[in-house]
């Protein structure tokens, strides 16, 4: 990839970063990518296609360091299990093979698995020794009669923002628009009832989240033609130029994908989120509202006051359990506002939220949602959460795995909301379930053991008879210390 690709990508129009900066997002500075390199961000939002083989051109260190395809789940094809690299040695590199390589690679993965399609994501060494995956990705495709598309993503290109950027980038120029959406069922269409195309952007299936929302879209008469990339296949995502209306779901790394098939093909997009009741009702009511079909407003707007109704009534043993408890929320870009609604829809105080990759849009819905005084982190350390949670006297931590051990080496209850989440949260019924969560995680009796004092610390009560009577195995550790001292003297 040229240094002025980069530079446009980063240089993203849309970005409301852009609007701060000078010359787009900030440039990666040392050290940035242990966050995740440029290969692992472009790797992570294109490993949920299931049916394509992810060959990852590089040292086997890239594909074993990576961060794998993070509890997205697949309702068929699971070929993006498999790991596939080109394995490059030293000797590769001296001898020049890494093309060879990386050709007989492809072949491979179309001999074993029949894939749909071959993804090919170049990494740091091959980027250096200037190996031309574009033209073997070409040539193989022409040999094997099965698209081969190439990834340049090399990790010290910049950040894993930047490999989304990438990523989605590779997909516009390279598949969509590569066949037309299959025709509608006959007679789907009756009267007054149409079906309209969309297509859910940064949508990643985590934990079958997908799969809550799509009979929402499904009773809408809004058929998905594809998710970049949850649960997504490659035949979906060549059709996601004839899409109606894009959303973008709680995240802005791919918001050139949506911009550029709006400049491309007219398509309408919108920034949305299906975290809690309000923000699923709100994408469905932007859904309607984009595509401008009446009968489509009135059935989304029963859909919404039924739907309302119904977690209104399941919500409220729940709410009466978690009222009031405070919460720390340290997540980054949309989420820090979208799962704070959705907790203050719980009834829950969110105390603080963290904001490190959020917009200045982020930070403004923040304002909106919890006050002019919102406690906003920009870098959360462990010390400085710990700090807060004591400061605040807060319930219960809510942020990615990474922090799941400040919280329990502290003894504060910690419910994991990024992407190894365990659990599905998206749609009026993710609600449910984040509901329960929150009451296993606040009410289980492990943390009243935990922060009790050990017993080597408890005050003692000593009591000499006692201790004559029935021996030092009913005292505690020091007092046992003393009774022995006592025998021995
Ligand atoms: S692409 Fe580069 S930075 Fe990323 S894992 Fe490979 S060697 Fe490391």
């Amino acid at each position: 990839m040229k240094p002025r690709d980069i530079s446009a990508l980063l240089d993203e129009p849309a970005c409301a970063h852009n609007q701060k900066a000078k010359s787009g997002c900030a440039r990666p500075k040392p050290g940035a990518t242990a966050g995740g390199c440029a290969f692992d961000g472009a790797q992570i939002a294109l490993l949920p296609i299931g049916d394509v083989a992810h060959i990852v051109h590089g040292s086997i260190a890239c594909a074993g360091s990576s961060w794998d395809n993070r509890g997205t789940c697949s309702s068929g094809p699971n070929l993006y299990r498999i790991g596939m690299t080109t394995d490059l040695t030293e000797q590769d590199v001296i001898m020049g093979r890494g093309e060879k390589r990386l050709f007989h690679s492809i072949k491979q993965a179309i001999d074993s698995y029949r894939p749909a399609a071959v993804f090919v994501y170049n990494t740091c060494v091959p980027a250096l020794t200037g190996d031309d995956i574009e033209t073997v990705c070409k040539e193989a495709a022409k040999r094997w009669g099965t698209p081969v598309v190439p990834i340049d993503a090399a990790g010290f290109y910049g950040t894993k923002n930047l490999g989304n950027r990438i990523a989605g980038e590779s997909m516009v120029k390279y598949v969509c628009g590569g066949r037309e959406p299959d025709a509608l069922p006959e007679g789907i269409e009756r009267e007054g009832f149409r079906v309209h195309d969309v297509c859910l952007i940064g949508e990643y299936n985590i934990a079958g989240e997908l799969w809550q929302v799509l009979p929402l879209l499904d009773e809408l008469g809004l058929r998905v033609l594809c998710t970049l990339s949850g649960d997504a296949r490659f035949r979906e995502v060549q059709t996601m130029h004839r899409s109606e209306v894009n959303m973008m779901v709680c995240s802005k790394a791919m918001i050139n994908v949506a911009r550029k098939l709006e400049e491309a093909f007219g398509t309408a997009w919108f920034e949305g989120s299906f975290y809690g009741v309000q923000d699923v009702s709100q994408a469905l009511r932007d859904f309607a509202r984009l595509i401008g079909d009446p009968d489509l407003t009135a059935r989304t707007q029963a859909l919404i006051v039924r739907e309302e109704a119904r977690m209104q009534a399941a919500l409220e043993p729940w709410r009466a359990r978690l009222a009031g408890r405070k919460v720390l929320l340290y997540t980054g870009g949309v989420k820090s506002w979208s799962v704070v609604s959705a907790l203050q829809d719980l009834g829950m105080k969110v105390v603080a939220t963290g904001t490190r990759k959020s917009t200045e849009d982020d930070k403004a819905r923040i304002r909106e949602l919890m006050g002019a005084d919102a406690l906003m982190i920009e870098e959360g350390n462990p010390r400085l959460l710990i700090d807060l949670v004591r400061r605040q006297q807060v319930d219960i931590l809510i942020a990615g795995g990474r922090n799941m051990y400040t919280a329990l080496k502290a003894r504060i209850p910690f419910l994991d909301i990024n992407q190894e989440r365990e659990f599905a949260y998206a749609g009026y019924d993710g609600m449910l379930e984040l509901a329960r969560q929150l009451c296993l995680t606040l009410e289980s009796p492990v943390w009243e053991s935990v922060r009790r004092p050990p017993p080597w610390t408890r005050p003692l009560t000593h009591q000499p008879e006692t201790a004559t009577r029935d021996g030092p195995a009913a005292l505690g550790v020091a007092s046992m210390t003393s009774a022995l001292e006592a025998s021995h003297a």
